[in-house]
C-alpha cells in the first residue's frame, strides 16, 4: 500500500502501550532504532540507539509499555501507530504461566505449564508463542519451544516438526537461536499430507520432550510452549486433540475463533484450561504465494544463512552410495492387507525410491539412522540436503549441503518440499 509508506528518515512518538507497525517489501530494507524510552519487538527488549535491520518480508510491531521514540530509515510500507492491542491480555497470560511455574518450583512433583496455541491461519499463533517464550526467558526461565506448524516451521525448515530449549530471547531480526534443536522429518507442507505419520511423530516428540524435562529441572519448571498449524477442521481438529493428549497440555490458548474455543471446551477433560484470546489487529494475512515465498526463504536461510552468510557445499553423490526412502505407501483397502494389518499401517512404511528426475529440487532429510533395523521414522534427523542436479546417465546427483562431503549418513528421506537453488 502506498499510503503510510515512508522513505528516508521518520520519527514516531509512541505513547504508553502503543505499537508501531510496518512491513518491508521488495528489495527494500528498513533500519530501526529506539531514540528514547523503552520498546520491544514480539517480547524482545530493544537496545537503545542500536540499529536493527529488517529485510523484505518482515512484518514488524514495535511495542512500548512506557512510551518511546522510534526512528525508521528506509522504505517502510503500511506504517502506522496502533493504540489498541491485545498486549495486556497476552501479558496476563504470561503472568498466569509464571504462577504455575512458581508452584512447580515449590513442589517437585509438579512440572511447569504445558501450553498449546491454536487457531486458524494468520491470527498470530507463532508471534504469541515467541512473546510468551521471550517473557519467560526474561524472567530467568528456560522454556521448551515445540513447533508443530509443518508449513511455516520456526525451529527448522518446512516439512519438519521440532523443538528447542529457549535460553535467551529471540534475536530481533532473526528469531530464536537454533542450537541443537530436535528435528523430525515429516515431508509434507500440511499435516493432511499424511495425518497418521503426523500423529506418530507428535507422539514421538512428546515422549522425547518428557524425557528431557525429567532430566532438566529448570526446563521442567519452565514448561513448554507449543505452536500448531492453522488447520482446525475435521482431521485438523482431531490432530489438535491428539497433540493435547500426547503432550498432556495444561493450557490451550485459542486465538480468534470462538467456534474452535467452544469445541475444545466441550471435548477437553476438565483439568485442561481452555482460554480464548483475541488476535492482534496487526497480524498480516498472507496469501498462498506469500506462504510459499516464506517457505523458500526459510530453506534458503538454512543453506545460506540470513545475515551472517554461510557457504554451503555442492558435490556429486552416486546413486549407488545412498538409499532414498519415502514415508508412506499408497493405501490399499483393508481387505487386501495381510491378516492383522490395517491399511493405515502403510502410511508409516518406508518405501525405497529409484533415484531419477523425480527428486530434482527436492529436499532430502539425512537420517541419523544407519539401517532400516533402527526406527528410522522416529529418529531425529542430522540435517538436510537439496538435490540440485540429476544425471540419470551417470547415475549421479548433485546436492547442496551445509556440510562438506561425504554425507554423514546414507539413509535419505524424500520431502515434498522443493527448493530452487539460484545462488
Ligand atoms: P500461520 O498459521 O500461517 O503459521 P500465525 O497464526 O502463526 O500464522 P504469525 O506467523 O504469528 O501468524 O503472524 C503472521 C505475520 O504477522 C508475521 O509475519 C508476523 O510478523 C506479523 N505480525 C504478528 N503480529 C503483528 C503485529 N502486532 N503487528 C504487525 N505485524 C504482526
Amino acid at each position: 500500500s502506498a499510503e503510510g509508506s515512508t522513505d528516508s528518515v521518520q520519527t514516531f512518538e509512541l505513547g504508553p502501550e502503543h505499537e508501531l507497525r510496518f512491513e518491508v517489501e521488495g528489495k527494500n530494507k528498513v533500519i530501526m532504532s529506539v531514540r528514547a524510552g523503552m520498546a520491544e519487538v514480539f517480547g524482545t527488549e530493544l537496545v537503545k540507539e542500536k540499529e536493527y535491520t529488517f529485510l523484505s518480508g518482515a512484518k514488524i510491531a514495535v511495542f512500548t509499555w512506557q512510551g518511546a521514540t522510534i526512528e525508521l530509515r528506509g522504505k517502510a510500507e503500511g506504517c502506522y501507530i496502533a493504540k489498541e492491542t491485545p498486549m495486556v491480555m497476552y501479558l496476563n497470560c504470561h503472568a498466569g504461566l509464571e504462577q504455575l511455574r512458581r508452584k512447580a518450583e515449590e513442589n517437585s512433583e509438579l512440572h511447569g505449564p504445558v501450553l498449546m496455541v491454536v487457531g486458524p491461519q494468520d491470527v498470530g499463533k507463532s508471534t504469541l508463542c515467541r512473546l510468551l517464550l521471550n517473557y519467560g526467558v526474561r524472567m530467568g526461565r528456560r522454556p521448551i519451544f515445540v513447533d508443530l506448524d509443518v508449513g511455516q516451521s520456526h525451529v527448522s525448515i518446512p516439512g519438519t516438526i521440532g523443538a528447542l530449549l529457549v535460553e535467551r530471547p529471540a534475536a530481533v531480526e532473526e528469531g530464536f537461536s537454533q542450537q541443537a534443536p530436535i528435528v523430525y522429518h515429516f515431508g509434507h507442507k500440511s499435516p493432511s499430507g499424511n495425518i497418521k505419520l503426523f500423529n506418530t511423530l507428535v507422539s514421538t516428540l512428546a515422549e522425547c520432550i518428557k524425557e528431557r524435562m525429567q532430566a532438566n529441572r529448570k526446563a521442567n519448571v519452565s514448561g513448554v510452549i507449543i505452536n500448531t498449524c492453522g488447520w482446525v477442521k475435521q482431521s485438523g481438529y482431531r490432530s489438535l486433540t491428539h497433540i493435547a493428549q500426547a503432550f498432556e497440555v495444561d493450557v490451550i490458548v485459542v486465538l480468534d475463533q470462538e467456534r474452535l474455543y467452544n469445541e475444545l471446551v466441550r471435548d477437553m477433560p476438565p483439568f485442561v484450561r481452555v482460554v480464548f484470546l483475541p488476535k492482534s489487529g496487526g497480524v498480516v494475512e498472507r496469501n498462498k504465494a506469500a506462504r510459499s515465498e516464506a517457505r523458500d526463504s526459510r530453506v534458503k536461510e538454512y543453506f545460506y544463512g540470513l545475515r551472517s552468510p554461510m557457504y554451503p557445499h555442492s558435490f556429486d553423490v552416486r546413486f549407488s552410495d545412498v538409499k532414498i526412502y519415502k514415508i508412506g505407501a499408497p493405501s490399499l483397502p483393508d481387505s487386501c492387507m495381510p491378516l492383522g494389518m490395517k491399511a493405515d499401517d502403510n502410511k508409516t512404511k518406508l518405501v525405497q525410491m529409484q533415484p531419477g528426475m523425480g527428486i530434482l529440487n527436492h529436499i532430502l532429510a539425512v537420517s541419523f539412522a544407519n539401517s532400516l533395523e533402527e526406527e528410522v521414522i522416529q529418529s531425529n534427523v542430522a540435517g538436510f540436503i537439496c538435490v540440485t542436479k540429476v544425471d540419470p546417465e551417470r547415475q549421479m546427483m548433485t546436492v547442496l549441503s551445509p556440510q562438506p562431503r561425504p554425507l554423514p549418513q546414507t539413509l535419505l528421506l524424500l520431502s515434498e518440499v522443493q527448493y530452487m537453488d539460484s545462488q
